[in-house]
């Protein structure tokens, strides 16, 4: 607070707050008694002077003095009567001028007396004692008068004037010394009494700042979101709020002045953390400051913030629980996958590493690794809004089979992973495989379609196959590949052969790729021979790939590989447009047929390909064969015969391959454009021996000659085979080592003119 003070320092009563000032007006007409006191004993002085004198004068000024008193006393009882609360400063400013006022003509009085004294009478008794009650009076104006600066200074300077005057006028030196020395008395007074009234007004300001501070404090302290509490060493409650009392649910109650422990008694606090008051005490006595969180009733969660301080403790509480629930969401979107709620991959790898070790111990467990067959198909056929919605009654399913402890994940895509602890026996993880497989194989209704896909599980168990999170989920991978390569629906144990077999793979797959970019890859060609004509009508395209370390690799395997590494589609490509490149390049009368494999019909626009690439290179749409299995219905029945039929519109020749390894459907005899049917040369190799299959063939060549195909015999090795055959079996075109392997292109192109020159000789002899 600031208070001006006046020129020479001293605290000036027009610079006061209003309220100091009222007080220091108050103090003016306070304590009556000693007013009535002072005012009875001054009238009785002059009386013992007359009694003394006989003086009279005496007798008029003790009526003077009692008078002034009793109007003192009126006057006090008056300010006490009319001032309160609603007192203005103006109001409060005639106080103090009508106290100064009469005030200072009652001093005028007293100093009056002694001057009369002196002039009226020698004797030293009449000087002494009006001379020394005027003194009396100055004396008592610094005890009750000190907080007016206004009226000390008046009553001193008439006090000086007048009994200096009347010390001079008893004209001896020894009296003029006298009044000499009243002058540094008059100004003690002063200065005594300018000291006493700013101790009086710094006290005042104080009381008054600190009136302040508590309001603020206590109006902050009602104000705050937060509960907040002090407690004393001794673990008194000191202050509480009333947002304290709520969340201790302890509303209207009087808490302060009682130990802690009222905590645990009653309210929220005791029906949900009976260790709160513990804690609090505790933390008192070892003075330490900290943070702990509780429960209260209904769920919410509360954070008390303790914090020690020299006299005790404070501890504020807050309601966290939103910023609990956000903290919790938050943390749910880093650590679990949006669509099934399951733990995503990355949460996922560090709870395994959680299970797998404790107490520094290794922990048995097994891992499955889970793919869904068939999810790619129905997310391309029907979408993903339904890919979705499956892959969530997915998790619900496996959600089922799980228990408790086991930790479950989904991966990425279609691949879930499964954490058992405590299993690690075959048959046990064998069971529960099947079930898995079992489970996910049951057909699921989504929006109207009641899709059955199934289920491919890599299993590697800790410690027997892998002792990391990392190293199992590798293997279960490995494994997974297995299983899929074994045809789907099915389960596989991790074994180290299988984990080099996997290896091998991976590096295969990626020794592919380099040799399909650098065009390394080669097409080889194999005639199909019309037997009646004796001349070569197509020339199938079979690829090849001779590998820097691992020599010739079968196409059956490489076309897998590529066909599961995603990239058939280009190997494909590779082979028809350098298929068709070298049919361009031939007689005529000779086609080239390709092999389009059953993935590579499915996942790519066959038709586009085709079409683009005879264009492109020129060649009659006549001259190309495709061969496809009957794999490609299996797969997608309608889009296969559309397909079919584009290219067989367009003019391409289509054939079925391999015919008699699969279903051998004579249906699809009828239902596809076929032109061809290739009977698949293990016909040949059991025919021979077996009776059954041979009259099977014989059936099945007869009925295709019946719907107008041309009947190829794949195989062929030997002559015997081949006269056999041409003997019992009326077959169009044979394809077999006994007539040729496969060729180079340089060597086909050879084989194909050498052809043509023989037929020009045939034709001159004849
Ligand atoms: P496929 O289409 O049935 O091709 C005929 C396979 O039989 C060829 O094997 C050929 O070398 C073999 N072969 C022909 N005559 C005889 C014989 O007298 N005795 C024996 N033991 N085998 C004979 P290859 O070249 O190893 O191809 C195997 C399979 O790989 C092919 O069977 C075909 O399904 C696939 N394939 C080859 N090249 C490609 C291609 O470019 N694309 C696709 N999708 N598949 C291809
Ligand atoms: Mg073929
Ligand atoms: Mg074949």
């Amino acid at each position: 607070m600031d208070v001006k003070t006046s020129s020479d320092g001293e605290l000036d009563t027009r610079h006061l707050p209003d309220n100091i000032y009222a007080s220091v007006v108050h103090s003016l007409y306070a304590d009556a008694q000693s007013l009535l006191v002072g005012v009875l004993s001054i009238a009785v002085a002059p009386l013992v002077l007359y009694w003394k004198t006989t003086d009279n004068i005496h007798l008029v000024f003790s009526a003077f003095f009692l008078v002034f008193g009793i109007v003192r006393l009126l006057l006090a009882k008056e300010f006490e009567f009319k001032t309160n609360s609603e007192t203005t400063r103006e109001e409060y400013e005639k106080w103090e001028n009508r106290y100064v006022n009469i005030s200072s003509l009652y001093v005028g009085l007293l100093g009056f007396w002694f001057v009369a004294g002196v002039l009226r009478s020698d004797d030293p008794f009449v000087h002494l004692m009006s001379f020394s009650l005027a003194l009396c009076y100055l004396i008592g104006v610094i005890g009750r008068n000190f907080g007016s600066d206004k009226l000390v200074s008046i009553q001193v300077l008439i006090a000086i004037c007048l009994l200096i005057s009347g010390l001079v006028l008893l004209n001896t030196y020894y009296h003029v010394i006298l009044a000499g020395f009243l002058i540094p008395f008059f100004i003690a007074i002063r200065l005594m009494s300018a000291r006493l009234r700013k101790i009086l007004f710094d006290s005042e300001l104080r009381a008054q700042a600190n009136k302040v501070i508590a309001t603020r404090f206590d109006t902050a302290l009602e104000n705050v979101r937060h509960g907040i509490a002090m407690f004393s060493r001794d673990g008194t409650i000191t202050v509480a709020n009333e947002r304290f009392l709520t969340l201790a649910g302890l509303e209207g109650e009087n808490i302060v002045g009682s130990d802690v422990s009222i905590l645990n008694a009653t309210g929220n606090i005791a029906s949900q953390d009976e260790a709160f008051s513990a804690r609090i005490k505790t933390y008192l006595s070892s003075r330490r400051s900290q943070k702990f969180n509780f429960q209260l009733p209904g769920g919410r969660t509360i954070e008390a913030d303790y914090n020690s301080m020299d006299e005790g403790g404070v501890v504020v509480l807050s309601d966290i629980t939103e910023r609990v629930i956000s903290e919790k969401a938050i943390k749910d979107l880093a650590n679990f996958d949006a669509l099934t709620k399951l733990p995503n991959r990355r949460f996922f790898i560090s709870e395994i590493k959680r299970v797998l070790v404790k107490n520094g111990q290794l922990q048995p467990c097994a891992m499955f690794f889970i793919d869904l067959d068939k999810f790619k198909e129905v997310n391309d056929t029907l979408g993903h809004a339904v890919g979705d919605k499956l892959l969530k009654i997915v998790a619900a399913r496996l959600n089922v089979v799980l228990k408790a402890r086991d930790l479950i994940c989904r991966f990425g895509g279609d691949e879930f992973v499964l954490v058992v602890p405590g299993l690690y026996d075959v048959d046990g993880c064998a069971n529960l495989a099947e079930i898995l497989i079992t489970q996910l194989s049951k057909p699921i209704e989504v929006d109207h379609h009641s899709i059955t896909i199934g289920a491919s599980i890599g299993i590697a168990c800790a410690p027997k196959d892998g002792k990391t999170a990392e190293d199992l989920l590798q293997y279960t991978d490995v494994a997974l590949y297995d299983a899929k390569a074994k045809g789907r629906g099915t389960y596989t144990f991790y074994t180290e052969d299988l984990g080099e077999n996997i290896r091998l793979r991976r590096k295969l797959e990626i020794d592919l790729r380099q040799a399909l970019e650098e065009n390394t890859l080669e097409v080889h060609f194999q005639p199909l021979i019309n037997l009646k004509k004796c001349s070569i009508t197509t020339c199938e395209a079979l690829a090849r790939w001779d590998h820097p370390e691992h020599g010739n690799i079968s196409p059956e395997v490489f076309v897998k590989i590529a066909e599961e590494s995603g990239f058939i589609e280009q190997v494909g490509e590779y082979v028809l447009r350098n298929a068709i490149v070298q049919c361009a390049s031939w007689p005529k009368n000779v086609r080239v047929a390709v092999n389009v494999s059953a993935i590579q019909f499915y996942r790519s626009d066959v038709f586009s390909t085709v079409s683009r690439l005879l264009d492109e290179i020129g060649l009659e749409p006549g001259r190309l064969e495709i061969e496809v299995t009957e794999t490609v219905m299996l797969t997608s029945f309608d889009d296969a015969i559309f397909t079919l039929n584009q290219l067989s519109e367009l003019g391409v020749k289509v054939s079925l391959d391999d015919f008699g390894t699969g279903f051998s459907s004579l249906s699809y005899l009828h239902q596809l454009p076929l032109d061809k049917v290739k009977i698949d040369r293990s016909f040949i190799k059991n025919g021979i021996s077996d009776q059954r299959s041979y009259t099977l063939l014989k059936g099945v060549v007869e009925l295709t000659k019946n719907l107008g195909l041309t009947v190829v015999l794949e195989g062929i090795e030997t002559e015997q085979q081949l006269r056999q055959i041409s003997r019992e079996i009326k077959i169009d075109e044979v394809q077999g080592f006994l007539f040729s392997r496969p060729l180079s292109a340089h060597d086909i192109r050879s084989l194909l003119g050498a052809q043509i020159e023989e037929n020009r000789a045939i034709q001159s002899e004849n």
